[in-house]
């Protein structure tokens, strides 16, 4: 071999060496990319919302699904889900617990509920005591790994009525103080859940202290907020990134409307989303 071509060979490997170094050196930053999803919320009608984290967990709330007129055909097959790591219901009300015990059997995942609401529903045997656990409003835990629940005042009612299966008579029982939710993932974006709820003043606390990214906000009327009453909150006191409305459209008394919303919101620099049921929205 002349030394011309021998030139020319470590040229070219010292070329291909250089040409390798770049795509290891951005296969190796890109990585954290790729393992942390975004996040991805699905509004199921009223308040029922299917939110994916940026690592990959389920979270469900106030889970109606098979009778409510919102629920997408594919979602009232509670299977649909594959996986739920966090099961949160605000109170006893129907059109927020209604599948909530079966979606718990199914995919062996507690309630986060009131931790009365709970204690109801381990006293009358709606589930075994293990998918039952006990908390409160205050405090912050950490059902799963990464992801942070705070339950927080609502301004509203709540009974849990149960068919007793013996007299086949519906009986009214205890259920707990409605809650709404604080919700951190595993990259800091923070979700609250208002639940069914008036506007109260310590939802300044909430914009103050949480910060929320994303805020869900019932405007329905007649039982929760209206639109005017919820887009004041949302511009008075919780001043969050992003609002999606809930808790309309389900209910002939709750007669607000995402327009009215809109329009109430004004030119807020709040990002009003009107979500379509079943449609996924990523953040
Ligand atoms: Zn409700």
């Amino acid at each position: 071999m002349n030394t011309l071509i021998r030139g020319a060979l470590v040229a070219a490997l010292v070329a291909m060496l250089a040409a390798c170094a770049v795509p290891v050196s951005s296969v190796a930053t890109a990585e954290p990319a790729a393992t942390m999803m975004r996040t991805e919320v699905v509004w199921l009608g009223q308040s029922a919302f299917k939110i994916t984290t940026p690592g990959g967990k389920v979270i469900v709330t106030d889970p109606w699904l098979r009778t409510n007129p919102l629920t997408p055909a594919n979602y009232k097959q509670l299977d649909v889900f594959g996986r739920i790591d966090v099961l949160l219901v605000s109170h006893g009300h129907f059109d927020h617990i209604a599948d909530a015990p079966a979606l718990a059997q199914q995919y062996n995942v507690p309630i986060r509920a009131p931790g009365d609401l709970n204690q109801t529903l381990t006293t009358l045997g709606v589930l075994p005591a293990n998918l039952l656990p006990r908390m409160n409003k205050g405090g912050t835990i950490e059902p799963v790994p990464g992801i942070k629940v705070t339950a927080v005042h609502a301004e509203h009612s709540s009974v849990y009525v149960w068919r007793n299966p013996v007299s086949n008579k519906d009986e009214t029982h205890p259920g707990g103080e409605p809650v709404g939710w604080l919700i951190e993932l595993e990259n800091g974006f923070r979700i609250y859940h208002a639940g069914d709820t008036a506007a109260f003043g310590d939802m300044r606390l909430i914009g103050e202290r949480f910060k929320p990214d994303l805020a869900l906000v019932p405007i329905g009327g007649n039982f929760t907020m209206d639109p005017a009453e919820a887009a004041w909150a949302v511009k008075e006191l919780l001043r969050p990134k992003a609002v999606i409305p809930m808790h309309y459209g389900a209910n002939p008394l709750a007669r607000g409307t995402a327009q009215q919303f809109i329009d109430a919101m004004g030119s807020s620099s709040v990002r009003v989303i009107v979500a379509v049921p079943g449609q996924p929205i990523p953040f």
